[in-house]
Protein backbone atom coordinates (compact mmCIF):
# COMPACT_ATOMS: atom_id res chain seq x y z
CA UNK A 1 0.00 0.00 0.00
CA UNK A 2 2.75 2.38 -0.10
CA UNK A 3 4.24 4.38 -2.73
CA UNK A 4 7.93 4.30 -3.10
CA UNK A 5 10.00 6.61 -4.17
CA UNK A 6 14.15 6.23 -4.94
CA UNK A 7 16.32 9.39 -4.70
CA UNK A 8 18.75 10.00 -7.58
CA UNK A 9 21.51 12.01 -5.13
CA UNK A 10 23.87 9.81 -3.25
CA UNK A 11 24.31 11.22 0.23
CA UNK A 12 26.99 10.73 2.76
CA UNK A 13 27.65 11.46 6.64
CA UNK A 14 29.82 10.39 9.45
CA UNK A 15 27.23 7.50 11.08
CA UNK A 16 29.12 6.87 14.40
CA UNK A 17 28.67 9.87 17.19
CA UNK A 18 31.13 12.73 17.50
CA UNK A 19 34.54 11.93 19.09
CA UNK A 20 37.25 9.47 19.63
CA UNK A 21 36.40 5.90 19.13
CA UNK A 22 37.73 2.51 18.26
CA UNK A 23 35.72 2.74 15.42
CA UNK A 24 34.01 4.97 12.93
CA UNK A 25 31.87 4.81 10.31
CA UNK A 26 31.05 6.86 7.17
CA UNK A 27 27.76 5.49 5.37
CA UNK A 28 26.91 6.52 1.70
CA UNK A 29 23.92 5.79 -0.27
CA UNK A 30 22.44 6.43 -3.54
CA UNK A 31 23.25 4.92 -6.73
CA UNK A 32 27.10 6.66 -6.78
CA UNK A 33 27.92 4.68 -3.67
CA UNK A 34 30.25 2.58 -4.81
CA UNK A 35 31.42 4.64 -7.35
CA UNK A 36 32.88 6.80 -4.95
CA UNK A 37 33.71 4.56 -2.71
CA UNK A 38 36.12 2.94 -4.70
CA UNK A 39 38.01 6.28 -5.26
CA UNK A 40 37.83 7.19 -1.86
CA UNK A 41 40.12 3.94 -0.44
CA UNK A 42 42.21 2.01 -2.14
CA UNK A 43 40.66 -1.84 -1.63
CA UNK A 44 42.31 -4.57 -1.78
CA UNK A 45 39.39 -6.48 -3.35
CA UNK A 46 36.28 -5.62 -5.86
CA UNK A 47 33.53 -5.08 -3.94
CA UNK A 48 30.89 -7.59 -3.43
CA UNK A 49 26.94 -7.55 -1.96
CA UNK A 50 27.23 -8.12 1.80
CA UNK A 51 31.29 -8.74 2.30
CA UNK A 52 33.76 -6.41 3.98
CA UNK A 53 36.67 -5.66 2.06
CA UNK A 54 39.72 -4.27 3.44
CA UNK A 55 41.54 -1.16 2.28
CA UNK A 56 43.41 1.54 2.70
CA UNK A 57 42.58 4.97 3.49
CA UNK A 58 45.18 7.28 1.89
CA UNK A 59 46.27 10.93 2.76
CA UNK A 60 45.42 13.87 0.69
CA UNK A 61 48.72 15.64 0.56
CA UNK A 62 49.55 14.42 -3.19
CA UNK A 63 51.81 11.42 -1.30
CA UNK A 64 48.81 9.15 -1.22
CA UNK A 65 50.55 7.77 2.28
CA UNK A 66 48.37 5.55 3.39
CA UNK A 67 46.80 6.80 6.83
CA UNK A 68 44.54 4.66 7.94
CA UNK A 69 42.76 1.30 7.07
CA UNK A 70 39.22 0.67 7.11
CA UNK A 71 36.59 -2.01 6.41
CA UNK A 72 34.35 -1.25 3.56
CA UNK A 73 31.03 -2.86 3.28
CA UNK A 74 28.82 -2.85 -0.25
CA UNK A 75 25.01 -3.11 0.12
CA UNK A 76 23.28 -3.39 -3.40
CA UNK A 77 20.29 -2.08 -3.82
CA UNK A 78 17.09 -3.63 -2.97
CA UNK A 79 18.92 -4.81 -0.31
CA UNK A 80 19.89 -2.77 2.26
CA UNK A 81 19.00 -0.40 4.80
CA UNK A 82 17.74 2.04 2.60
CA UNK A 83 16.81 -0.04 -0.28
CA UNK A 84 19.29 1.79 -1.91
CA UNK A 85 23.47 1.14 -3.15
CA UNK A 86 24.88 1.30 0.19
CA UNK A 87 28.40 1.55 1.30
CA UNK A 88 29.97 1.57 5.08
CA UNK A 89 33.60 2.43 5.40
CA UNK A 90 34.62 1.32 9.08
CA UNK A 91 38.22 3.16 9.75
CA UNK A 92 39.15 4.00 13.13
CA UNK A 93 37.07 6.29 15.40
CA UNK A 94 39.56 9.15 14.26
CA UNK A 95 37.59 12.62 13.69
CA UNK A 96 40.28 13.71 11.67
CA UNK A 97 40.39 10.43 9.71
CA UNK A 98 36.41 10.18 9.41
CA UNK A 99 36.13 13.79 8.32
CA UNK A 100 38.21 13.74 5.17
CA UNK A 101 36.95 10.39 4.02
CA UNK A 102 33.52 12.12 4.60
CA UNK A 103 35.10 15.62 2.76
CA UNK A 104 36.41 13.77 -0.15
CA UNK A 105 33.05 11.68 -0.99
CA UNK A 106 31.30 15.06 -1.30
CA UNK A 107 33.64 16.62 -3.47
CA UNK A 108 33.53 13.27 -5.35
CA UNK A 109 29.59 14.16 -5.67
CA UNK A 110 27.91 12.88 -2.76
CA UNK A 111 25.44 15.17 -0.82
CA UNK A 112 25.65 16.03 3.15
CA UNK A 113 23.06 13.53 4.16
CA UNK A 114 20.62 15.45 6.26
CA UNK A 115 20.16 14.28 9.61
CA UNK A 116 17.76 10.82 9.71
CA UNK A 117 18.10 11.03 5.84
CA UNK A 118 19.23 7.15 5.92
CA UNK A 119 15.83 6.51 7.32
CA UNK A 120 14.32 8.74 5.22
CA UNK A 121 15.38 7.16 2.41
CA UNK A 122 14.53 3.28 3.55
CA UNK A 123 10.71 5.14 4.37
CA UNK A 124 10.52 6.87 0.86
CA UNK A 125 12.10 3.52 -0.66
CA UNK A 126 8.98 1.43 1.27
CA UNK A 127 11.27 -0.80 3.48
CA UNK A 128 10.01 0.70 6.81
CA UNK A 129 6.78 2.64 7.48
CA UNK A 130 6.17 5.52 9.41
CA UNK A 131 5.78 3.94 12.34
CA UNK A 132 9.29 1.61 12.15
CA UNK A 133 10.96 4.76 10.78
CA UNK A 134 9.90 6.70 14.04
CA UNK A 135 11.20 3.09 16.09
CA UNK A 136 14.75 3.84 14.58
CA UNK A 137 15.05 7.00 16.35
CA UNK A 138 13.37 5.91 19.19
CA UNK A 139 15.71 2.73 19.14
CA UNK A 140 19.08 5.21 18.92
CA UNK A 141 17.31 7.37 21.91
CA UNK A 142 16.93 4.33 23.98
CA UNK A 143 17.58 4.76 27.85
CA UNK A 144 16.36 1.36 29.74
CA UNK A 145 16.05 -1.89 27.91
CA UNK A 146 12.57 -2.30 27.81
CA UNK A 147 12.73 1.25 26.12
CA UNK A 148 14.77 -0.28 23.48
CA UNK A 149 13.25 -3.78 23.23
CA UNK A 150 9.63 -1.70 22.96
CA UNK A 151 11.34 0.42 19.52
CA UNK A 152 12.69 -3.00 18.50
CA UNK A 153 9.71 -4.55 18.73
CA UNK A 154 7.78 -1.10 16.75
CA UNK A 155 11.03 -1.84 14.32
CA UNK A 156 9.65 -5.11 13.73
CA UNK A 157 6.55 -4.16 12.90
CA UNK A 158 4.91 -5.01 15.88
CA UNK A 159 2.13 -1.51 15.74
CA UNK A 160 1.80 -2.46 12.01
CA UNK A 161 0.42 -5.32 12.32
CA UNK A 162 -1.86 -4.58 14.79
CA UNK A 163 -3.07 -1.79 12.77
CA UNK A 164 -3.16 -3.90 9.09
CA UNK A 165 -6.10 -6.20 9.54
CA UNK A 166 -7.75 -3.15 10.66
CA UNK A 167 -7.23 -1.19 7.78
CA UNK A 168 -7.73 -4.02 5.76
CA UNK A 169 -11.27 -4.37 6.82
CA UNK A 170 -12.02 -0.85 5.99
CA UNK A 171 -10.01 -0.55 2.94
CA UNK A 172 -12.72 -3.83 1.73
CA UNK A 173 -15.74 -2.53 3.46
CA UNK A 174 -14.66 1.32 0.88
CA UNK A 175 -14.46 -0.79 -2.08
CA UNK A 176 -17.86 -2.27 -1.18
CA UNK A 177 -19.47 0.93 -0.90
CA UNK A 178 -17.49 2.50 -3.61
CA UNK A 179 -18.38 -0.45 -6.31
CA UNK A 180 -21.81 -0.17 -5.29
CA UNK A 181 -21.75 3.59 -6.59
CA UNK A 182 -19.58 3.24 -9.35
CA UNK A 183 -21.07 0.30 -10.64
CA UNK A 184 -24.90 0.71 -9.78
CA UNK A 185 -26.00 -0.59 -13.12
CA UNK A 186 -24.11 -3.66 -13.45
CA UNK A 187 -26.94 -5.36 -10.65
CA UNK A 188 -24.46 -5.45 -7.63
CA UNK A 189 -26.55 -6.32 -4.81
CA UNK A 190 -26.90 -2.73 -2.61
CA UNK A 191 -25.41 -4.33 0.71
CA UNK A 192 -27.84 -3.21 3.92
CA UNK A 193 -27.74 -0.89 6.21
CA UNK A 194 -27.35 -2.93 9.01
CA UNK A 195 -24.39 -5.33 7.42
CA UNK A 196 -23.09 -2.12 7.30
CA UNK A 197 -23.21 -0.91 10.74
CA UNK A 198 -22.02 -4.23 11.88
CA UNK A 199 -19.15 -4.00 9.67
CA UNK A 200 -17.63 -0.32 10.91
CA UNK A 201 -18.42 -1.80 14.61
CA UNK A 202 -16.32 -4.53 14.10
CA UNK A 203 -13.40 -2.31 13.71
CA UNK A 204 -14.01 -0.30 16.96
CA UNK A 205 -12.63 -2.60 19.54
CA UNK A 206 -8.79 -3.09 18.26
CA UNK A 207 -8.75 0.36 18.02
CA UNK A 208 -9.96 1.26 20.94
CA UNK A 209 -7.70 -1.33 23.27
CA UNK A 210 -4.63 -0.03 20.53
CA UNK A 211 -5.69 3.51 22.31
CA UNK A 212 -6.05 2.29 25.23
CA UNK A 213 -2.30 1.09 25.33
CA UNK A 214 -1.07 4.42 25.02
CA UNK A 215 -0.94 4.50 28.67
CA UNK A 216 1.81 2.26 29.32
CA UNK A 217 3.65 3.40 25.77
CA UNK A 218 4.00 6.62 26.60
CA UNK A 219 5.34 6.18 29.98
CA UNK A 220 7.60 3.88 28.42
CA UNK A 221 8.26 6.05 25.63
CA UNK A 222 8.86 9.65 27.59
CA UNK A 223 9.27 8.51 31.27
CA UNK A 224 8.28 9.88 34.43
CA UNK A 225 9.45 12.41 37.20
CA UNK A 226 9.20 11.68 40.58
CA UNK A 227 9.49 14.55 43.24
CA UNK A 228 10.47 13.27 46.99
CA UNK A 229 9.30 16.06 48.88
CA UNK A 230 9.08 16.82 53.09
CA UNK A 231 10.11 18.19 55.91
CA UNK A 232 14.22 18.90 56.42
CA UNK A 233 15.40 15.31 58.24
CA UNK A 234 12.47 13.17 57.21
CA UNK A 235 15.13 11.31 55.30
CA UNK A 236 14.06 12.25 51.62
CA UNK A 237 17.97 12.00 51.03
CA UNK A 238 18.64 8.86 52.45
CA UNK A 239 15.25 7.43 50.41
CA UNK A 240 16.51 8.66 47.11
CA UNK A 241 20.23 6.99 47.47
CA UNK A 242 18.19 3.70 48.40
CA UNK A 243 16.04 4.05 45.09
CA UNK A 244 18.85 5.05 43.06
CA UNK A 245 20.67 2.17 45.14
CA UNK A 246 23.98 4.47 45.75
CA UNK A 247 24.76 7.28 47.93
CA UNK A 248 24.42 10.45 45.66
CA UNK A 249 22.75 12.92 47.81
CA UNK A 250 24.28 13.80 51.18
CA UNK A 251 22.61 12.62 53.88
CA UNK A 252 23.23 14.40 57.06
CA UNK A 253 21.74 14.85 60.83
CA UNK A 254 21.72 18.75 60.21
CA UNK A 255 18.30 19.67 59.04
CA UNK A 256 18.29 22.18 56.04
CA UNK A 257 21.87 20.25 54.52
CA UNK A 258 19.63 19.28 50.88
CA UNK A 259 20.13 23.53 49.60
CA UNK A 260 19.21 22.31 46.03
CA UNK A 261 17.77 19.60 43.74
CA UNK A 262 19.61 16.39 42.86
CA UNK A 263 18.67 14.36 40.16
CA UNK A 264 19.06 11.00 38.95
CA UNK A 265 17.46 8.55 36.35
CA UNK A 266 16.62 5.01 37.64
CA UNK A 267 14.54 2.38 35.58
CA UNK A 268 12.04 1.34 37.44
CA UNK A 269 10.69 -2.54 36.30
CA UNK A 270 11.62 -0.85 32.85
CA UNK A 271 9.97 2.69 33.62
CA UNK A 272 12.52 5.32 33.05
CA UNK A 273 12.18 7.56 36.22
CA UNK A 274 13.43 10.45 36.93
CA UNK A 275 13.84 11.01 40.55
CA UNK A 276 14.25 14.54 42.18
CA UNK A 277 15.59 15.01 45.73
CA UNK A 278 14.35 18.15 46.89
CA UNK A 279 15.41 20.69 50.00
CA UNK A 280 13.34 19.79 52.97
CA UNK A 281 10.53 22.30 53.23
CA UNK A 282 9.98 24.65 56.14
CA UNK A 283 10.03 28.49 56.71
CA UNK A 284 13.91 29.75 56.62
CA UNK A 285 15.31 32.89 56.88
CA UNK A 286 18.66 31.59 55.20
CA UNK A 287 18.77 33.17 51.66
CA UNK A 288 20.38 30.41 50.34
CA UNK A 289 18.14 27.21 51.67
CA UNK A 290 14.87 29.74 50.91
CA UNK A 291 16.18 29.71 47.25
CA UNK A 292 16.28 25.85 47.47
CA UNK A 293 12.78 25.79 49.24
CA UNK A 294 11.53 27.71 46.08
CA UNK A 295 13.11 25.13 44.08
CA UNK A 296 11.49 22.45 45.76
CA UNK A 297 7.96 23.70 45.18
CA UNK A 298 8.92 24.39 41.65
CA UNK A 299 9.81 20.26 41.54
CA UNK A 300 6.48 19.44 43.45
CA UNK A 301 4.34 21.15 40.92
CA UNK A 302 6.34 19.93 38.29
CA UNK A 303 6.69 16.17 38.91
CA UNK A 304 3.93 13.74 37.45
CA UNK A 305 4.75 12.02 40.46
CA UNK A 306 5.02 12.72 44.12
CA UNK A 307 7.16 11.07 47.01
CA UNK A 308 5.77 12.74 50.63
CA UNK A 309 8.23 11.72 53.34
CA UNK A 310 7.53 11.72 56.53
CA UNK A 311 9.54 11.13 59.84
CA UNK A 312 7.13 8.10 62.33
CA UNK A 313 9.02 10.02 65.11
CA UNK A 314 7.73 13.69 65.21
CA UNK A 315 4.58 15.20 64.82
CA UNK A 316 3.16 16.25 62.09
CA UNK A 317 3.61 19.76 61.32
CA UNK A 318 1.83 22.40 59.44
CA UNK A 319 3.82 22.58 56.46
CA UNK A 320 3.37 18.85 56.18
CA UNK A 321 -0.42 19.18 56.37
CA UNK A 322 -0.26 21.38 53.81
CA UNK A 323 1.84 19.80 51.11
CA UNK A 324 -0.32 16.43 52.21
CA UNK A 325 -3.64 18.75 51.27
CA UNK A 326 -1.72 19.62 48.38
CA UNK A 327 -1.11 16.51 46.78
CA UNK A 328 -4.43 14.86 47.71
CA UNK A 329 -5.80 14.85 44.36
CA UNK A 330 -2.05 13.72 42.50
CA UNK A 331 -0.27 10.58 42.23
CA UNK A 332 1.69 9.84 45.51
CA UNK A 333 3.19 7.98 47.27
CA UNK A 334 2.86 8.59 51.30
CA UNK A 335 6.38 6.64 52.56
CA UNK A 336 6.26 6.88 56.65
CA UNK A 337 10.03 7.00 56.96
CA UNK A 338 12.29 6.13 60.24
CA UNK A 339 10.24 2.60 61.08
CA UNK A 340 12.74 1.23 62.45
CA UNK A 341 12.56 3.34 65.33
CA UNK A 342 9.26 1.92 65.93
CA UNK A 343 8.93 -0.63 69.38
CA UNK A 344 9.87 -4.22 68.16
CA UNK A 345 6.39 -6.33 68.83
CA UNK A 346 7.95 -8.47 71.84
CA UNK A 347 7.30 -5.44 73.47
CA UNK A 348 3.56 -5.13 73.09
CA UNK A 349 0.85 -5.41 75.30
CA UNK A 350 -2.09 -8.19 74.44
CA UNK A 351 -3.99 -4.82 73.81
CA UNK A 352 -1.75 -3.37 71.53
CA UNK A 353 -1.53 -6.63 69.03
CA UNK A 354 -5.32 -6.99 69.19
CA UNK A 355 -5.59 -3.16 67.93
CA UNK A 356 -2.88 -3.90 65.46
CA UNK A 357 -4.89 -7.08 64.77
CA UNK A 358 -8.50 -5.28 64.29
CA UNK A 359 -7.53 -3.09 61.94
CA UNK A 360 -6.69 -6.12 59.28
CA UNK A 361 -2.81 -6.07 59.30
CA UNK A 362 -1.30 -9.24 60.52
CA UNK A 363 0.63 -8.19 63.75
CA UNK A 364 4.08 -7.08 63.04
CA UNK A 365 6.72 -9.58 62.83
CA UNK A 366 9.84 -8.98 64.93
CA UNK A 367 12.93 -7.18 63.49
CA UNK A 368 16.32 -7.03 64.39
CA UNK A 369 16.00 -4.81 67.79
CA UNK A 370 18.43 -2.22 68.88
CA UNK A 371 18.82 -0.09 71.84
CA UNK A 372 19.35 3.19 71.60
CA UNK A 373 21.34 5.66 74.11
CA UNK A 374 18.00 6.37 76.11
CA UNK A 375 17.82 2.63 76.72
CA UNK A 376 14.55 2.16 74.49
CA UNK A 377 14.30 -0.70 72.31
CA UNK A 378 13.08 -0.14 68.97
CA UNK A 379 13.48 -2.20 65.69
CA UNK A 380 9.60 -3.20 65.00
CA UNK A 381 8.78 -4.57 61.72
CA UNK A 382 5.54 -2.99 60.27
CA UNK A 383 3.90 -5.16 57.47
CA UNK A 384 4.06 -3.92 54.59
CA UNK A 385 2.57 -1.99 52.57
CA UNK A 386 0.00 -1.46 55.57
CA UNK A 387 -2.99 1.28 55.10
CA UNK A 388 -3.07 4.90 57.19
CA UNK A 389 -4.94 3.22 59.86
CA UNK A 390 -1.99 0.76 60.13
CA UNK A 391 0.19 4.02 61.14
CA UNK A 392 -3.17 4.94 63.42
CA UNK A 393 -2.60 1.52 65.48
CA UNK A 394 1.12 1.95 65.39
CA UNK A 395 1.08 5.50 66.86
CA UNK A 396 -1.29 4.45 69.54
CA UNK A 397 1.47 1.50 70.15
CA UNK A 398 4.59 4.06 69.87
CA UNK A 399 2.74 6.17 72.48
CA UNK A 400 1.88 3.53 75.09
CA UNK A 401 5.44 2.61 74.56
CA UNK A 402 7.05 5.72 74.99
CA UNK A 403 5.05 6.47 77.85
CA UNK A 404 6.38 2.97 79.46
CA UNK A 405 9.98 4.17 78.65
CA UNK A 406 9.30 7.89 79.44
CA UNK A 407 10.47 9.35 76.57
CA UNK A 408 8.45 11.49 74.25
CA UNK A 409 5.30 11.23 76.95
CA UNK A 410 3.67 14.40 75.81
CA UNK A 411 4.35 14.20 72.60
CA UNK A 412 1.41 13.47 69.88
CA UNK A 413 2.44 11.42 67.65
CA UNK A 414 2.89 11.07 63.44
CA UNK A 415 1.24 8.37 62.41
CA UNK A 416 -1.95 9.08 64.77
CA UNK A 417 -1.99 12.80 63.32
CA UNK A 418 -1.55 11.11 59.49
CA UNK A 419 -4.72 9.38 60.69
CA UNK A 420 -6.80 12.41 61.78
CA UNK A 421 -5.42 14.23 59.05
CA UNK A 422 -6.73 11.77 56.75
CA UNK A 423 -10.43 12.06 57.68
CA UNK A 424 -10.07 15.81 57.79
CA UNK A 425 -8.72 15.20 54.14
CA UNK A 426 -11.23 13.13 51.89
CA UNK A 427 -9.03 12.34 49.09
CA UNK A 428 -6.89 10.41 51.01
CA UNK A 429 -9.22 8.74 52.55
CA UNK A 430 -11.66 8.28 49.80
CA UNK A 431 -8.17 7.11 47.48
CA UNK A 432 -7.43 4.82 50.27
CA UNK A 433 -4.40 5.85 49.78
CA UNK A 434 -1.56 4.32 51.56
CA UNK A 435 1.36 5.36 53.68
CA UNK A 436 4.06 2.91 53.58
CA UNK A 437 6.11 2.60 56.01
CA UNK A 438 9.88 2.62 55.22
CA UNK A 439 12.96 2.85 56.80
CA UNK A 440 16.43 4.24 54.58
CA UNK A 441 18.21 2.83 57.63
CA UNK A 442 17.49 -0.70 57.06
CA UNK A 443 16.14 -0.81 53.93
CA UNK A 444 13.09 -1.95 55.30
CA UNK A 445 9.81 -1.03 53.16
CA UNK A 446 11.75 -0.30 50.14
CA UNK A 447 10.42 -3.17 48.12
CA UNK A 448 6.70 -2.24 48.99
CA UNK A 449 7.66 1.42 47.93
CA UNK A 450 9.27 0.91 44.44
CA UNK A 451 6.21 -1.40 44.10
CA UNK A 452 3.90 1.71 44.78
CA UNK A 453 5.62 3.98 42.90
CA UNK A 454 5.59 1.64 39.66
CA UNK A 455 1.96 1.02 40.22
CA UNK A 456 1.49 4.55 41.10
CA UNK A 457 3.42 5.29 37.56
CA UNK A 458 2.06 3.02 34.86
CA UNK A 459 -1.72 2.83 36.62
CA UNK A 460 -1.64 -0.46 36.77
CA UNK A 461 -1.63 -1.02 32.95
CA UNK A 462 0.62 -3.64 32.01
CA UNK A 463 3.12 -4.09 28.93
CA UNK A 464 2.25 -5.61 25.37
CA UNK A 465 3.42 -6.07 22.04
CA UNK A 466 2.91 -3.44 19.86
CA UNK A 467 1.92 -0.45 22.22
CA UNK A 468 1.05 3.55 21.24
CA UNK A 469 4.19 5.25 22.68
CA UNK A 470 3.72 8.60 20.80
CA UNK A 471 1.11 11.24 20.82
CA UNK A 472 0.87 11.28 16.96
CA UNK A 473 -0.31 8.07 16.84
CA UNK A 474 -2.87 8.12 19.49
CA UNK A 475 -4.17 11.03 17.69
CA UNK A 476 -4.07 9.18 14.35
CA UNK A 477 -6.05 6.31 16.06
CA UNK A 478 -8.36 8.83 18.18
CA UNK A 479 -9.48 10.31 14.56
CA UNK A 480 -9.69 6.86 13.07
CA UNK A 481 -12.12 5.93 15.94
CA UNK A 482 -13.90 9.08 15.87
CA UNK A 483 -14.76 8.93 12.44
CA UNK A 484 -16.16 5.44 12.25
CA UNK A 485 -18.15 6.58 14.80
CA UNK A 486 -19.62 9.54 12.11
CA UNK A 487 -19.78 6.45 9.77
CA UNK A 488 -22.12 4.17 11.75
CA UNK A 489 -24.31 7.02 13.07
CA UNK A 490 -24.27 7.84 9.42
CA UNK A 491 -25.45 4.48 8.30
CA UNK A 492 -28.20 3.99 10.59
CA UNK A 493 -29.26 7.23 9.42
CA UNK A 494 -29.46 6.52 5.80
CA UNK A 495 -27.36 8.88 4.67
CA UNK A 496 -26.23 8.11 1.23
CA UNK A 497 -23.04 6.24 1.01
CA UNK A 498 -21.07 8.85 -0.88
CA UNK A 499 -21.18 10.85 2.60
CA UNK A 500 -20.33 7.97 4.28
CA UNK A 501 -17.55 7.06 2.26
CA UNK A 502 -16.21 10.54 3.31
CA UNK A 503 -16.16 9.73 7.07
CA UNK A 504 -14.65 6.08 6.07
CA UNK A 505 -11.94 8.00 3.94
CA UNK A 506 -11.30 10.32 7.21
CA UNK A 507 -10.82 7.21 9.18
CA UNK A 508 -8.68 5.66 6.48
CA UNK A 509 -6.06 8.70 6.14
CA UNK A 510 -5.49 8.47 10.04
CA UNK A 511 -4.43 4.88 9.63
CA UNK A 512 -2.38 5.71 6.35
CA UNK A 513 -0.79 8.66 8.67
CA UNK A 514 1.08 5.34 10.64
CA UNK A 515 1.42 2.54 8.36
CA UNK A 516 1.66 4.56 5.00
CA UNK A 517 -0.77 5.48 2.14
CA UNK A 518 -3.26 3.87 0.79
CA UNK A 519 -3.70 4.99 -3.17
CA UNK A 520 -6.79 4.45 -5.10
CA UNK A 521 -5.12 2.04 -7.30
CA UNK A 522 -5.24 -0.13 -3.74
CA UNK A 523 -9.07 0.07 -3.72
CA UNK A 524 -9.81 -0.10 -7.31
CA UNK A 525 -7.43 -3.74 -7.44
CA UNK A 526 -9.74 -4.99 -4.24
CA UNK A 527 -13.09 -3.83 -5.94
CA UNK A 528 -12.11 -5.41 -9.46
CA UNK A 529 -10.52 -8.65 -7.10
CA UNK A 530 -13.38 -8.85 -4.81
CA UNK A 531 -16.06 -8.20 -7.35
CA UNK A 532 -17.17 -10.18 -10.54
CA UNK A 533 -17.56 -6.46 -12.06
CA UNK A 534 -18.87 -6.76 -16.34
CA UNK A 535 -18.55 -10.31 -16.07
P1 LIG B 1 16.49 14.75 54.50
O1 LIG B 1 16.90 16.04 55.11
O2 LIG B 1 15.00 14.58 54.53
O3 LIG B 1 17.06 14.52 53.13
O4 LIG B 1 17.04 13.59 55.47
P2 LIG B 1 18.38 12.75 55.37
O5 LIG B 1 18.23 11.65 54.38
O6 LIG B 1 19.55 13.66 55.20
O7 LIG B 1 18.38 12.08 56.82
C1 LIG B 1 18.36 12.88 57.99
C2 LIG B 1 18.88 12.03 59.17
O8 LIG B 1 17.98 10.97 59.42
C3 LIG B 1 20.22 11.38 58.87
O9 LIG B 1 20.99 11.39 60.07
C4 LIG B 1 19.86 9.97 58.48
O10 LIG B 1 20.88 9.04 58.75
C5 LIG B 1 18.63 9.72 59.34
N1 LIG B 1 17.71 8.77 58.70
C6 LIG B 1 17.19 8.83 57.46
N2 LIG B 1 16.35 7.80 57.25
C7 LIG B 1 16.35 7.06 58.38
C8 LIG B 1 15.66 5.86 58.80
O11 LIG B 1 14.89 5.25 58.09
N3 LIG B 1 15.90 5.43 60.07
C9 LIG B 1 16.74 6.07 60.91
N4 LIG B 1 16.90 5.58 62.14
N5 LIG B 1 17.39 7.20 60.56
C10 LIG B 1 17.21 7.68 59.32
Amino acid sequence: MTETSIANDTIAAISTPPGRGGIGIVRLSGPEASSIAVQLVRLRHPLEHGRARLADVLDDDGDAEKIDEALVTFFAAPNSYTAEDLVEIAAHGSPVVLELLLTRALALGARLAEPGEFTQRAFLSGKLDLTQAEAVRDLIDAQTLTQARQAASQMGGALSRRVAPVKQSLVELIALLEAGIDFAEDDLEVTPQSEIVRRIEELTPPLTALAASFTRGRIVHDGLTLAIVGRPNAGKSSLFNRLIDRDRAIVSATPGTTRDTVTERISLDGIPLELVDTAGLRDSAEEVEQLGIHRSREALADAALVLVVLDSTVPLNDEERRLLAAVENRPAVIAVNKSDLLPRATELSAEELRLLGEIGNPPPSVAKATTDSMGVTRGLKPPSPSVLSFSAACSVVLQNSQKRSGALASEECLSSEITDSATSIPGLVRNGRESIPTSALTGEGIPALRERILALATGGAASEPGMLTSLRHRQAITTTVAALGEAATATAAAIPHEMILLDLYRALWALDSLTGQTTSDDILNLIFSTFCIGK
